[in-house]
């Protein structure tokens, strides 16, 4: 739940599609070698094989990475069924929008990209339109029957069934499909690596929350908690390394609760065998598994929950280089009244003390937040403890809103939203301005030292700068000089803006 940032992150207002026109397969989906050559194929692949790619889908995704990670899954399906990705949604015989329904005005931008959509339909009659993720679930069969916005509405549990409500739409029969599942994860399914650089990418560990925050709708959306087998996270890790990703982020809305014990939720845990319960994996244990297979990737994961984030995990964390030494840490309110209205299952106390442990374990460790302002019934005092917070945190970046009542929460049901607009506008604006100070007193701590960064992409600003991360998350920009994106390289930091390092190259990096 990112929206508002210092540093930026992709938001409604920059909608994602998929680059090019064609895809880069990732080699399992891969039929021909780079020489022209055909390999051996597996029976599925063969399937594939079978299907000419003569249709084009066209795919925008809002919201949280989970929804762009679903969004290459749901490419990864589409893939088999003989659709090829496009840019151009004019083109497209079948455009999909990965909807998210954290704030309402994510959900007016879909709403108006529908509306774009269905005029294409005057030209294009075959053309189908498709929702998916939160708004789906949230909305099912509103769009579908009251305001016939779109042909097909499948719920992030049931992307599989996506070939079937095609067949469904396209025998204009209603096709929706919106059930939750205990035990989808979608783990035998290699997403087709569309938003990554080649070189950073993202790979789900946890669907579903358990928490009930009272202001979120994630529970209701997105279903309970349910982790993925760590085989097939570290073989498509391995595959990844294969095809020279040099870092990973293990996803999930809650990632430090991830416990595998052979499928199942993780509420229903304490009746699994007395076998099961002793092998399960844990996340301090995925995390060492994972360091392990791959030393020469970088790992970072993201999100974490103060009440799940154990010291076996920062342990973990102390313990291999290559894992970065960020954690994000939504703590959302600073006052104790306000956090038990959120019903959040930690006090500030208990919070401060956990970052006390990070410090203590891993002395420069990036710590980054979410933040609501305007909870019903915060007072300035409330307002004025979260200030203190920061304060006493000093976070190295955050992300940070107003409260904004989603229909379906259990504040939505119980809680007035009574903080007028200009209250939480104003108190919204004093926490960015403090986190800016921060910001740039944890940048300036890095002046004259150097850091490895990894080389990710061009810097936005200017194209002769190469753009990367240190360990901690902070973003770094230097001229490019011979060195090339994928690339470990020690910076020299010269100067700092509150986001963002600037330096010039060392030299390669012996570490990562
Ligand atoms: S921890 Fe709370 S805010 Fe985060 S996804 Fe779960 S319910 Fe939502």
């Amino acid at each position: 739940m990112k929206e508002e940032s210092l540093k930026n992150t992709k938001t409604d207002k920059n909608p994602y599609s998929y680059n090019g026109d064609v895809v880069n397969l990732p080699p399992h989906l891969t039929a021909q070698n780079g020489d022209g050559s055909t390999s051996q194929l597996t029976d599925s692949e063969e399937e594939i094989q079978k299907k000419p790619h003569n249709k084009k889908v066209y795919i925008e995704s809002y919201g949280c990475q989970m929804n762009f990670s679903d969004s290459e899954i749901v490419a990864s399906i589409l893939d088999q069924e003989g659709y090829k990705i496009t840019e151009n949604f004019e083109n497209a015989n079948l455009v999909l929008v990965n909807t998210c329904s954290i704030r309402e005005k994510a959900e007016q931008t879909v709403r108006k990209r529908l509306e774009l959509f269905n005029r294409l339909k005057r030209n294009n009659k075959d053309l189908k339109i498709g929702v998916l993720g939160c708004m789906a679930e949230r909305l099912k069969h509103k769009f579908l029957e009251e305001e016939k916005m779109v042909d097909l509405v499948v719920g992030p549990d049931a992307y599989r069934d996506i070939p079937n409500l095609l067949r469904e739409a396209e025998a204009e029969r209603d096709a929706v499909n919106v059930i939750l599942s205990k035990e989808e994860t979608y783990g035998d399914i290699a997403p087709v690596r569309t938003s990554s650089n080649g070189v950073s990418g993202f790979v789900t560990i946890t669907r579903g929350c358990d928490n009930m925050c009272t202001f979120c709708v994630v529970p209701f959306t997105r279903g309970r908690e349910r982790s993925r087998d760590p085989k097939s996270i570290l073989e498509e890790i391995a595959q990844m390394a294969e095809c020279g990703y040099k870092e990973v982020t293990l996803l999930g809305q809650n990632v430090d609760s991830y416990l595998w014990y052979g499928g199942g939720l993780k509420k229903d845990f304490s009746k699994a065998n007395p076998l099961q319960q002793k092998t399960a994996v844990n996340f301090a244990m995925l995390l060492d598994l994972v360091a392990n297979a791959q030393p020469k990737m970088r790992i970072r994961f993201s999100t974490s929950n103060p009440q799940d984030m154990s010291l076996d995990v920062i342990r973990a964390m102390a313990k291999f280089n290559n894992i970065c030494k960020h954690v994000h840490l939504p703590v959302q309110s600073g006052s104790n009244l306000i956090l038990r209205k959120m019903n959040r299952q930690h006090t500030r106390e208990q919070y401060f003390e956990l970052i006390n442990n990070i410090r203590k374990i891993i002395p420069r460790c990036g710590i980054s937040h979410d933040m609501i302002t305007g909870f019903p019934s915060e007072t300035e005092q409330d307002h004025q403890d979260t200030l203190t917070l920061m304060e006493q945190v000093k976070y190295d970046f955050g992300f940070m809103f107003a409260y904004s009542e989603r229909p379906g929460t259990l504040a939505a049901k119980k809680i007035k939203d009574d903080i007028p607009e200009s209250t939480k506008k104003r108190r919204l604006q004093e926490i960015i301005d403090l986190q800016r100070i921060h910001s740039e007193y944890r940048t300036r701590q890095y002046i004259g030292k150097t850091v490895c960064i990894l080389i990710e992409k061009s810097s936005k600003r200017s194209s002769d700068f190469w753009s990367g991360r240190t360990s901690q998350n902070t973003v770094a920009v230097f001229p490019k000089e011979n060195y090339k994106v994928g690339d470990f390289v020690d910076v020299k930091i010269e100067k700092v803006t509150s986001a963002t390092l600037i330096g010039n190259v060392i030299g390669i990096s012996s570490s990562i």
